[in-house]
């Protein structure tokens, strides 16, 4: 309805918002900065553009620059994209045996991966893991998982010499049953390029054991060939999640976001080393910090935030001060609520409030009703906003109309209104406001 007069707190928080122009300059030396940590071109490219459509109007914060508040956009939406939905280091275990494949190019990780992740279910879950090697080509590649499992105490499938890929991929799913195992883990066989011969293999065993789990691992510094890598192994094996191995090198990890981007599957572990414990669940926060590379900024926005939420506060506490509380302030003081996650985190907010909390939980307030309410303060004329000892029956019934609420929702807002008033009346002379605001200070 009145969108004009916006919410207090957004007026006092925001120095106007981004034109085209701030954003296109400032996505200048994101793309840079994008394709300096290796995301590949495509991506950063079509990144880069999704996010200008969704900064370009965006308020600005006070105190920073609008380049300054791109960059924060920017990074918040890199932590989104990678994030995705699921818990990264949950992997779908259930209904034991459970099959895991572990594919991707030679050398990108595959054996130390599977090492790493299946000592951690066994450390850190209590599973029962069995690990077996496809690799046929390497006998060297087979003793190097005995031997890690050795290091782990985790069992490996015996090495029958003159198997096949698929035929392992059985006896390890019949020796995970009858051994009672939870898991078990295929480590295939690499290439240094992917081959007809390499996927016609991976998903002959993926036919014979139909993995919960298809992991790719591949190295975090590639970033191009990570993205095609990804790509291959997705169309023709089908994958349910990445590793990103060598993470704990100088690149900035890239890759992380080709690969969200063109796979959509989620990032599950990031291997920081060659030890065994060297594995991490993904995190999206710290990879978009390091791909970024523009850590500085982005806190030094989100202090800007904070301090312009505190000042904003403190005006509103000044006029409370003076015993000045009229609808806009109370409109105010619900739109924070909504972005402080409600009730709870306002008063935590707001040291003294405590008693004004107690009395806003017998009214029944809770958050689905805050949207209603604003709609009831939305609802009325600027006078009566300024003034609601105006609001008579007739003058109610228009404003409850206006919201599409029954006048009683109107009668507990404005009773609330009252309770709020008295309350900022009484805190204000006792100096207890003042008190409270130099606390938060
Ligand atoms: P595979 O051919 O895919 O099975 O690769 P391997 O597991 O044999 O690993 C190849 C090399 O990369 C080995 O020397 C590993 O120690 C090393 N490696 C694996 N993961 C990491 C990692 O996260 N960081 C570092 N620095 N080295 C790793
Ligand atoms: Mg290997």
């Amino acid at each position: 309805l009145s969108d004009r007069l916006g919410g207090v707190f957004d007026r006092l928080t925001k120095q106007g918002a981004l034109t085209e122009d701030d954003v296109r300059t400032a996505m200048r030396e994101v793309r840079v900065a994008l394709l300096e940590a290796d995301v590949s071109l495509p991506v950063a490219r079509s990144f880069t553009k999704a996010v200008t459509g969704k900064a370009t109007g965006a308020a600005v914060t006070k105190s920073v620059t609008p380049g300054q508040q791109v960059v924060k956009i920017v990074h918040d939406e890199l932590v989104k994209t990678l994030e995705g939905d699921e818990e990264p280091g949950r992997l779908k275990i259930d209904n034991p045996p459970a099959p895991i494949l572990m594919v991707g190019l030679q050398g990108g990780g595959k054996t130390t991966t599977t090492g790493k992740i299946a000592r951690r279910l066994k450390e850190r879950d209590g599973k029962k893991v069995l690990m077996a090697s496809l690799d046929v080509n390497r006998p060297a590649a087979m003793e190097q998982l005995a031997i890690l499992g050795e290091q782990i105490g985790v069992d490996t499938l015996p090495i029958v010499p003159g198997q096949r890929p698929v035929d392992i991929a059985k006896r390890a799913k019949q020796q995970a049953a009858l051994g009672g195992y939870d898991v078990y883990f295929l480590d295939t066989a690499g290439r240094l390029q992917i081959d007809q011969v390499l996927m016609d293999e991976v998903q002959q065993v993926r036919d014979a054991v139909s993995p919960r789990e298809t992991l790719l691992v591949v190295d975090g510094l590639t970033g191009q060939v990570a993205v095609e890598v990804a790509q291959e192994f997705d169309d023709k094996v089908g994958v349910s999640g990445v590793v990103l191995t060598r993470m704990d090198g100088d690149g900035r990890g890239g890759a992380a976001l080709s690969m969200r981007a063109v796979t959509g599957k989620p990032i599950r572990f990031v291997g920081l080393g060659e030890k065994l414990d060297a594995l991490e669940e993904f995190d999206a926060r710290r990879i978009a910090g390091r791909i970024l590379g523009m850590g500085d900024i982005v806190s030094l926005v989100e202090k800007a935030q904070e301090v312009a939420d505190v000042e904003a506060q403190e005006r509103m506490m000044k006029r409370f001060q003076k015993g000045l509380f009229n609808m806009n302030d109370l409109k105010g003081q619900l739109q924070q609520m909504q972005k402080m996650g409600g009730m709870e985190g306002m008063m935590s907010m707001m040291p003294g409030m405590g008693k004004m909390k107690k009395a806003m939980e017998g009214s029944g307030i809770d958050d689905s009703i805050l949207r209603r309410q604003i709609a009831l303060i939305d609802s009325m004329t600027k006078k009566e906003r300024a003034n609601p000892a105006l609001l008579q029956a007739s003058r109610k019934k228009r404003i409850a109309k206006g919201a599409g609420l029954e006048v009683s929702e109107l009668n507990q807002l404005l009773k609330m209104h009252r309770q709020m008033a008295d309350m900022m009346k009484k805190l204000g002379k006792g100096g207890m406001l003042k008190r409270a605001m130099s606390m938060m200070g």
